[in-house]
């Protein structure tokens, strides 16, 4: 009687792994919410105040009929390795273990080795757990597997990185390196440590990865399991400056347009010397829009589209000659915080626009986790929020945070070899609904040296830094939202009582 229970049971339980719903996150690196074609588009243009980029992104355009579309994901730290930290683990940077962008000097800044990352619970709960593309959320260690003891990389200091077995929290297929820019010449180290020298723009060859895994070529996973496959696509990144860097096909949408036709932000100062960039950023838009569509393709053909949670965001967006800053990154401004965020789950997520809720980078590993059903395997140290009844519509019960907390670091503290051994929290502020605050502290006083406030709705494009003193109210309702966001963040500003004299801790 024991033994046929217990036979039932492990059926059962096959049964129920073999039904979990196959998990595809692709995230591009520096893609603002704003490159996507069909915000210019009827039924979209009509729940966002800006004027769309015009980009040609039809597979993009496609799937957002099919998915729900977030007006409002923002990604906190907007730096690839800081937000991948929040993304894998749940927790803001000073908990994830990545406290500013990985290089070798930078000990202070890694993945926690101790965390359960969403790869972690994915591979617990019985799914085949792939990496594919860009990491960047390891310190470089002298880790090369062809010849131990040397980092991967001979730039010092090192960026790049090759992630041994026990680094990666899960992921039983890996296809991945740290980061490197050379887009058309990538490597990568395959599962084993081996590496593979491309010829190939780096999405196109890490599609043809993500096919290969998706038919099983190789035998590669367990086909009786789930799958759960991270594609991260470098570009669009710089280097914009040649066909080195994107798909000629695709440069040539946009190589005889005017600068003028190419810049609808009016915020941008299109006489600055990279201005001609944006038709290479817009190229790769297109050229990832296109691969993108081939995994949404290959999905279909396999008959895997019913069963597979679709997810497209990115790490961060990107300025772009936008308020005149040569930082595509790295500031609170919409065209750096502001990601895409769409999720497709057939028969499950009603697809539509949410224009309330305001996401945030930790929110997204336990949101997938709820949507793929593993409410209960989430986690109980993260700090992100659950929102999947809300794209299910079966629940809206965690309440909405009343912004997204905006996080930047700086170096700290050095040792005496000169590596950097803790960070400085040089800035924090607040994105609400309506406005974006932004605090900058003096490494040497810890009082304010510049702030940013912008009214987004009266302002959409940030063209007016509204001064502190003339809208005390606004500041200090701000600044008392800011409080719970940072101390949910267990950010040093709440711990220390960073500006205390305005923000009511
Ligand atoms: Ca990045």
């Amino acid at each position: 009687m024991q033994h046929i229970l217990t036979g039932v049971l492990s059926l059962s339980a096959t049964l129920a792994v073999a039904k979990a719903p196959n998990v595809i996150y692709v995230f591009p690196d520096q893609m603002r919410n704003h490159a996507m074609g069909f915000w210019s588009e009827d039924g979209f243009r009509d729940s966002v105040n800006f004027t769309g980029d015009p980009v040609v992104t039809p597979n993009l355009n496609g799937f957002a009929k099919q998915a729900k579309v977030l007006t409002s994901c923002q990604s906190n730290f907007p730096l690839s390795s800081p937000h991948r930290g929040m993304l894998l683990t749940g927790m803001f940077s000073n908990n994830s273990g990545i406290s500013t962008n990985c290089v070798a000097n930078r000990p202070v800044s890694d993945l926690r080795d101790d965390a359960m990352c969403i790869s972690d619970v994915f591979h617990n709960a019985g799914y085949n757990c792939a990496y594919i593309g860009k990491l960047h959320a390891n310190h470089p260690t002298p880790n090369d597997p062809e010849n131990p003891g040397h980092y991967v990389e001979t730039q010092v200091p090192a960026w790049d990185a090759y992630t041994p077995p026990e680094k990666r929290h899960g992921f039983d297929y890996w296809y991945s390196y740290g980061t490197f820019d050379v887009h058309k010449h990538p490597h990568y180290w395959d599962t084993e440590g081996h590496r593979y020298d491309i010829n190939q723009w780096s999405p196109e060859h890490e599609t043809d990865k993500a096919i290969d895994y998706m038919t099983n070529k190789d035998n590669v996973r367990d086909p009786e399991k789930p799958f759960f496959m991270m594609v991260s696509y470098n570009p669009p990144h710089s280097p914009y400056r040649s066909t080195e860097d994107c798909p000629e096909e695709d440069y040539a949408l946009y190589a005889d347009k005017a600068l003028s036709e190419l810049y609808v932000r009016p915020n941008a100062d299109t006489t600055m010397a990279k201005a001609p960039s944006i038709r290479y950023y817009f190229a790769s838009v297109t050229g990832v829009d296109r691969q993108f569509g081939r995994i949404l393709h290959a999905l279909d053909s396999l008959g895997l589209a019913d069963n597979t949670l679709v997810i497209f965001s990115s790490d961060h967006g990107e300025t772009m000659c936008s308020q005149g800053t040569n930082d595509p990154k790295n500031s609170p401004y919409a065209e750096s915080m502001n990601v895409p965020m769409l999720v497709r789950l057939p028969g499950k997520i009603t697809p539509g626009i949410d224009t309330e809720l305001i996401m945030s980078s930790p929110d997204i590993m336990p949101t997938i986790l709820g949507i793929a059903g593993l409410a209960d395997s989430i986690p109980a140290e993260i700090e992100g929020r659950d929102y999947s009844g809300r794209f299910l519509g079966t629940s809206n019960v965690t309440p909405l945070r009343k912004g997204a907390l905006y996080i930047k670091n700086s170096d700290g503290n050095r040792d005496s070899l000169g590596n950097v051994i803790s960070y400085f929290p040089v800035s924090r502020g607040i994105k609400t609904d309506r406005y974006t605050l932004a605090l900058t502290i003096d490494k040497k006083t810890g009082k304010l040296k510049s702030s940013l406030l912008f009214d987004d709705v009266a302002d959409p494009y940030q063209m007016n830094n509204l001064s502190l003193e003339k809208h005390k109210d606004i500041v200090s309702e701000l600044c008392a939202e800011m409080v719970p966001l940072l101390k949910e963040a267990d950010d040093p500003w709440y711990t220390q009582k960073i500006l205390s004299e305005m923000i009511p801790y």
